[in-house]
């Protein structure tokens, strides 16, 4: 701990709301309006540290609305100067920092008890589009970033189905689709990051620079580092996505066909999904293909599968409208009021030798009383040759699957959920599952070792090295 009693200055001050410095003997914030005469000076920022209560609360949310942690301060930094400043100041003072894109994870990883939480929205330029690639501020959102790219005929190679998250913020859980069993995760489309370190250092990594560093970043929950920057690649855009739909009895006879599309790399994007329905689960998958000239699009599409005779379904619409179609989906379930109830989503990763038990037993055991409208299912297929960074765990199997259990609930219900979520965790961890980071899971620091494992050595030798004082990361609990 530092004396600080020599140092009172006030510098840098915008709003009564707007820090200058930490008070020690009392760990509290300095605003303009609280000025004392001893606290630890906060450098000159470009942005803005406030303590304003509503922007304090604001960030004790997220997409999930169960956890809900109150920081001492919000930083909206001006520049990634502002990032380094605030980094080191935390640590300093032992203060811990989240970084935070959109708050889209659904149990309080972005968030910061006391903490400081940065909103890296406020870094959101793009800093050039090339031809194979684009370079970009930590808080780009990835919506905006097609805004600017698909009219050029560029697109990244991978997008999430919800368009409005940062680029950091997926790329730091590893951002996946039914485009990965092709092209693997977001995380393993970037070419370059540069990263605050819970030192304050700013770093420049890639594959061939600072590589641990790099990997640890990638999927890494902001553990080692707040990414500020992000190269990432671009592939040639088509022009239209046609999406072909085929329903099936259960999910045995789908993951027959969506295992059949994977070897046969029929159509660009696939997945399967579920969804409650009078008559019980209704299953089926979409295959789709992005084009520009019809004869891009496959030659007989349903060569070998076996779906329910006459269920097929065809759509047509832009290439640009396919990327948004989940953004209008939660722009309705919004309007609906339906925003606001909390989402315990649990997303795992179950080895392809296991999922047709898995999924066929726990989805004939769901309540659909927890399935509020907008809850679905989703099965997405991976090939585990296609994935390429540590930090994000999946099984050891080279077919497995994404098994979203996606559900809006009601209040009520959240305590028996998150329960349910656990007992299924564990379950597919016994199968030689993994889980995906952003699910809402209790889990201890001893459940972060096992999912980490077998990188969690280097894990723990790079956080020692790039945040030696535990200054970052505090959301997920992974390092108490
Ligand atoms: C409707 C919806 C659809 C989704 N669809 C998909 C999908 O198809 N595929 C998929 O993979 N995921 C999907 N997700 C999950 C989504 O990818 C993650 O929740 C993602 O983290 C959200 O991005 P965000 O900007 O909100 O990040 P946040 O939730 O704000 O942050 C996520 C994590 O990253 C950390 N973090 C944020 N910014 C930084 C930074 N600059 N540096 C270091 N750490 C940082 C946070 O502390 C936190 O631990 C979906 C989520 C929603 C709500």
């Amino acid at each position: 701990m530092k004396d600080i009693s020599r140092r009172a200055l006030l510098k840098g001050i915008f709003a009564t709301s707007v820090v200058v410095g930490f008070d020690m003997a009392g760990r509290s914030w300095v605003t303009k309006a609280s000025a004392a005469e001893t606290f630890a000076e906060l450098p000159p920022l470009d942005g803005t540290l406030t303590t304003d209560p509503a922007a304090l609360a604001a960030v004790a949310d997220d997409f999930g609305h169960i956890i809900h942690r109150t920081p001492v301060a919000v930083l909206r930094p001006g520049s990634v100067e502002d990032v380094v400043k605030v980094v080191r100041f935390a640590r300093a003072n032992n203060i811990r920092v989240a970084g935070r894109g959109k708050g889209h994870t659904a149990f309080g990883q972005s968030q910061a008890q006391a903490g400081v939480v940065i909103d890296m929205t406020a870094l959101n330029q793009i800093r050039s589009v090339g031809p194979d690639r684009a370079v970009v501020d930590a808080g780009v959102v990835w919506r905006d970033l097609l805004l600017t790219t698909v009219p050029l005929g560029l697109t990244p190679p991978v997008l999430t189905d919800y368009t409005r998250l940062t680029v950091a913020g997926t790329l730091s859980v590893g951002g996946v689709s039914g485009r990965s069993y092709v092209h693997g995760a977001q995380v393993d489309n970037v070419l370059e990051l540069q990263v605050v370190t819970g030192e304050g250092e700013l770093v420049t990594c890639s594959e061939a620079e600072n590589r641990s560093l790099f990997e640890a970043a990638l999927a890494g929950l902001g553990l080692c580092a707040v990414i500020v920057r992000a190269t990432i690649r671009l592939i040639p855009a088509r022009e239209r996505a046609q999406t072909q739909r085929f329903f099936y009895p259960d999910a045995p006879s789908m993951l027959a066909d969506l295992r059949l599309l994977i070897g046969a790399e029929r159509f660009d994007h696939i997945r399967g999904m579920s969804v409650p329905t009078p008559a019980g689960f209704a299953f089926f998958l979409e295959g789709t293909s992005f084009y520009t000239s019809p004869a891009e699009l496959p030659s007989n599409p349903t060569a070998g599968l076996h779906f329910i005779p006459g269920s097929q379904q065809t759509e047509e619409m832009t290439y640009f409208e396919y990327t948004d179609l989940v953004v209008k989906l939660i722009d309705s379930l919004n309007e609906a009021g339906l925003g606001g109830f909390p989402h315990p989503w649990l997303d795992l990763f179950v080895p392809g030798s296991k999922i047709d038990d898995f999924a066929s037993r726990t989805v004939a055991a769901l309540d659909p009383a927890t399935f509020l409208p907008g809850s679905l299912i989703l099965f997405y297929p991976f090939r585990k040759s296609r994935l390429t960074r540590p930090m994000l765990r999946t099984p050891d199997e080279e077919v497995f699957f994404l098994f979203d259990i996606l559900r809006t609930v009601p209040h009520e219900a959240v305590d028996s959920v998150l329960a349910e979520n656990r007992r299924l965790y564990e379950e597919n961890r016994d199968l030689g599952g993994r889980f995906y980071t952003i699910s809402a899971v209790p889990l201890g620091t001893h459940d972060w070792q096992k999912h980490f494992q077998p990188f969690w050595g280097k894990l723990v030798s790079e956080k020692r090295r790039r945040d030696p004082d535990n200054v970052l990361g505090p959301g997920p609990g992974v390092f108490a």
